[in-house]
């Protein structure tokens, strides 16, 4: 009977698809997948360092492992991500049930691990990562993330990312190409390159040649990149998707704070008015480009003035979205020794403020286009809205309306019905 694998994941979009890769390997090594440890005869963890949160989560279900350890001995238990990298062995030193440790630049390692009865640990750096493709299992046959690049330069005060995922690495133009080809063959109908800082891509050509080739691909409708950084986003870029057709018109661009003085201290590498002017061409070459981005409510030192200019910010801006999270101090940053950490409370009275902010704008913005129709690409049927059907507009706007299954992977005209904050409701033109 084939071996069974069971695997957790923690964490970003790159995570997700670092497990895609895993689960990828792991189908070619025999294993099949179930979503009950207890069934299973493999645990994997990919796991996420970027805020406490995420990683207490995991300590916790990696706990609960050890009982399940001694029920069956035969269980391997694997660790991989970002606290994989930063931890080491130091993981079995209180997870004695733990037989691997892999690091996020050495997932490709986990079929010659597993084919071992030894304890492994593989966190070195892999200057190779960009070279070595994968086998991806994919469950959605629709859409896909594609990495495109690995690591990242940036040293952002923050985060752990350059020290867990190392520097950044760029997968040759043909890969990627050949990638997306044969997905566009299997019948995907959107691709999300996938990045830490994509508008920095470098490989044999840049970004924005990349885009163009891609765009030349056929079956593939839609094109998603994501994360871009503020500084690195180019007047070439904008062009791209003002006249790529394919290329959508939404954009992830982190804004983090609107104050200058924070900015700095976050190694940011750009002010406010930079950003600002940035928005500002990109509205003018694409006036309907849809704009999302991440704010930390609380950075060491962040005083109610710096509130009020991430707060003036987001109504200058009117983002469409935001993700925001109260400022978590990651070990071997350097935000994590600056002095003046602020309190969880004002933490979080100012995290509930520009959350409170930018529900009542994205419920604005989302009310301009109630009457208008809109492109979807239909994903299936709705988990929230039960007996709908559900798809995003290229503006990446999600999209609920009454239709058909046979509607699944096709893009159709929907005409905005009604709108609410995270979603709309929409009735299929015909
Ligand atoms: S750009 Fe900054 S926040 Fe983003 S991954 Fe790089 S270091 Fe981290």
């Amino acid at each position: 009977m084939a071996k069974k694998a069971y695997i957790h994941t923690f964490g970003c979009q790159m995570n997700v698809h670092d497990s895609e890769k895993m689960a990828g390997i792991l189908l070619r090594e025999g294993y099949t997948f179930t979503d009950i440890p207890q069934k299973a005869d493999l645990i994997v963890f990919n796991t996420c360092s970027i805020r406490q949160k995420a990683e207490q989560k995991f300590k916790s279900e990696l706990g609960r492992t050890k009982s399940l350890k001694r029920k069956n001995p035969f269980l391997k238990i694997a660790v991989a991500g970002c606290i994989a990298q930063q931890e080491g062995r130091e993981i079995f030193k209180k997870n004695p049930q733990v037989d691997y440790v892999l690091g996020p630049q050495n997932i490709h390692k986990i079929g010659s691990m597993i084919r071992t009865n030894e304890v492994m640990v593989s966190i070195e750096d892999n200057p190779e990562i960009g070279h070595i493709d994968l086998p991806v299992l994919r469950k959605d046959g629709i859409r896909a993330w594609v990495s495109i690049m690995y690591g990242c330069d940036n040293f952002c005060s923050y985060c752990v990312v350059p020290y867990t995922r190392g520097r950044e690495k760029s997968r040759p133009s043909k890969n990627i190409y050949n990638e997306i080809f044969k997905l566009a063959l299997c019948g995907f109908k959107e691709v999300a390159l996938l990045g830490q800082n994509v508008n920095s891509y470098r490989s044999d050509i840049d970004f924005e040649s990349l885009l163009k080739r891609i765009n030349t691909i056929e079956g593939i409708e839609r094109i998603r990149f994501v994360t871009s950084h503020p500084r690195d986003l180019s007047e070439g870029l904008m062009s791209c998707i003002k006249e790529l057709p394919k290329v959508c018109e939404h954009i992830h661009l982190p804004l983090q704070s609107g104050s200058n003085r924070v900015l700095k201290l976050m190694n940011r590498g750009y002010t406010y008015t930079d950003y600002m002017k940035k928005v500002e061409r990109l509205r003018k070459e694409v006036p309907d480009i849809a704009m999302t981005t991440d704010i930390i409510a609380g950075f060491p030192s962040e005083t109610d003035k710096d509130h009020i200019s991430t707060i003036k910010a987001l109504r200058a801006i009117e983002f469409d979205g935001i993700f925001a999270f109260k400022f978590s101090p990651r070990p071997g940053t350097k935000a994590e020794e600056m002095g003046e950490q602020i309190s969880d409370d004002i933490k979080s009275q100012r995290l509930a403020e520009i959350l409170d902010i930018q529900d009542e704008i994205t419920l604005r913005k989302n009310k301009t286009i109630e009457g208008k129709v809109q492109e979807v690409l239909v994903e299936g049927e709705s988990k929230t809205d039960k007996g709908k059907m559900t798809g995003r507009t290229r503006t990446n706007k999600i999209i609920n309306f009454c239709g058909d299954n046979s509607l699944t992977g096709q893009l159709v005209n929907v005409e905005i019905v009604k709108a609410m904050r995270h979603s709309l409701e929409g009735k299929l033109v015909i």
